[in-house]
């Protein structure tokens, strides 16, 4: 049952318990004003009765006119009293009746006894009369009196009764009702508590980050569609969770696919494609950084020029891949031949370039020549061609033959041309003659 059905229940049940209390004394309240008005109504009849019989003795007493009156106004005083309506009972009418009876009896014999003293009697029997009347008299009084004492009693035992009754119904009512009340707020309580006490496990198990457990449903109220609401809640920031760490990861795919690339573009920026030793751009940039710290360091160091000795004869008796084949063995060769120190590049073609850094004496440079042009020149077989390719290298040497990377590349241009020109040699240095030769030409 939902919350708010239970909880209006209650308020009506409340407000029944309330109103029943309100007309219990409100009933009771009424029983009182009817006994107080009947124990009202007794005494003045009581008071009249003792009126009249007061009045009844002095008339015996003096027998006159005045008394007489005097007698006739208490019987007509209490008459009227007794034709008061009060609500009586049955039983009541019948002592009031009985009392009006008597006061009329109370009449008869006063006027027998009117017309008796009327009547001139011996005085004998005129004694022996008022006895007699006297006796009459004080019977009916009497019987009044006890009309009277019934009356009280049969009031006082009504009321009494009633009294028991209200009380007795409306307790048992009130204590009926008041159980209910209080087993249906008992019932309500346990449901409202059990309800928020599920509630609160369940945020307390969100709190600490879980997004898979559900709040179980009890009952078809408040709580419970608050529970469910709150399941739904969970489900959806469980969906939303799952979804980010899918998107984070796809982010962390393409990162990474991204700084590969871009060190892949880095490479291929600075690397030449086809041998992967450095290409034109990254080399000068490598030798620069040398040469000013060869110059600062008062080094000398040497720069090679190398061109591959009738290399289109290989591409065009062999093909294009063959020489390309050729081009990246020679790569390898003077790789596997330089220290780490060394720097070597190619600048197209069949041109590769070399630098040697911190040269102690010359003849190391010679010895370095001829053991890389011994290398170049060891038989390469490719497939099923073996050939040889021979080479010539133009050498300049830092300081004396330039004070830069452009300046020693083309100082080392020159003599390759040289010693490709001499084909008695297969290297050559840079001189002071080339250096003039070529300030002549220019
Ligand atoms: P020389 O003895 O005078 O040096 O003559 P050479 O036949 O070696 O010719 P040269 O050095 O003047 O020219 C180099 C040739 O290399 C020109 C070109 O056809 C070829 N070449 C340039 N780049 C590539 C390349 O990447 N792959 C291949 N297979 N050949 C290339
Ligand atoms: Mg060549």
């Amino acid at each position: 049952m939902m919350l708010s059905k239970r909880l209006k229940l209650t308020a009506a049940l409340c407000s029944l318990l309330t109103l029943i209390v309100g007309l219990s004394l409100i009933q009771a309240h009424h029983y009182q004003q009817q006994i107080y008005r009947q124990l009202n109504y007794s005494m003045k009849l009581q008071v009249s009765i003792d009126s009249l019989r007061s009045q009844l003795w002095l008339y015996q007493e003096y027998s006159d006119d005045r008394g007489l009156s005097e007698l006739n106004l208490r019987q007509a005083e209490l008459a009227k009293d007794l034709s008061e309506d009060i609500q009586w009972a049955t039983q009541q009418k019948l002592i009031i009746s009985n009392i009006n009876r008597l006061n009329t009896n109370i009449r008869s014999l006063i006027n027998t006894q009117h017309d008796f003293h009327s009547k001139q009697v011996n005085v004998a029997s005129t004694l022996t009369a008022e006895r007699l009347f006297k006796a009459k008299y004080s019977m009916i009084i009497e019987e009044m009196t006890e009309e009277m004492f019934r009356l009280h009693q049969f009031s006082i035992r009504k009321a009494s009764q009633k009294q028991q009754t209200l009380l007795l119904m409306v307790g048992m009512v009130l204590f009926l009702l008041a159980i209910m009340v209080t087993a249906w707020s008992i019932m309500t309580l346990i449901r409202f508590k059990k309800g928020l006490a599920s509630l609160r496990i369940g945020m307390e198990a969100l709190a600490a980050g879980d997004l898979v457990s559900q709040i179980n449903s009890f009952d078809t109220d408040e709580l419970s569609a608050l529970a469910d609401d709150f399941n739904e809640m969970k489900q959806s920031l469980a969906q939303i969770t799952i979804k980010k760490e899918k998107l984070k990861q796809e982010v962390d795919i393409q990162t990474r696919k991204l700084i590969e690339q871009q060190d892949k573009l880095i490479f291929l920026a600075e690397h030449d494609e086809l041998t992967g030793i450095y290409n034109r751009r990254a080399f000068i940039k490598q030798i620069d950084a040398a040469i000013a710290r060869d110059l600062r360091g008062e080094q000398q160091a040497a720069l090679l020029f190398i061109d591959l000795n009738k290399f289109k004869e290989i591409n065009d008796s062999l093909g294009h891949s063959i020489g390309d084949e050729v081009i990246m063995t020679i790569a390898n060769r003077l790789v596997n031949n330089l220290r780490t120190t060394d720097i070597v590049g190619r600048l197209g073609g069949d041109e590769f370039i070399i630098w040697l850094d911190m040269i102690t004496e010359p003849i190391d440079i010679k010895n370095k020549i001829n053991q890389l042009l011994s290398s170049i020149k060891q038989p390469i077989t490719i497939g099923e061609h073996t050939l040889q390719v021979g080479a010539s290298i133009g050498i300049s040497v830092l300081p004396d033959d330039g004070l830069n990377s452009r300046e020693l590349i083309s100082a080392a241009d020159t003599a390759m041309y040289q010693a490709k020109a001499d084909h008695r040699t297969e290297f050559c240095f840079y001189t002071d003659d080339h250096r003039v030769s070529a300030l002549a030409t220019s």
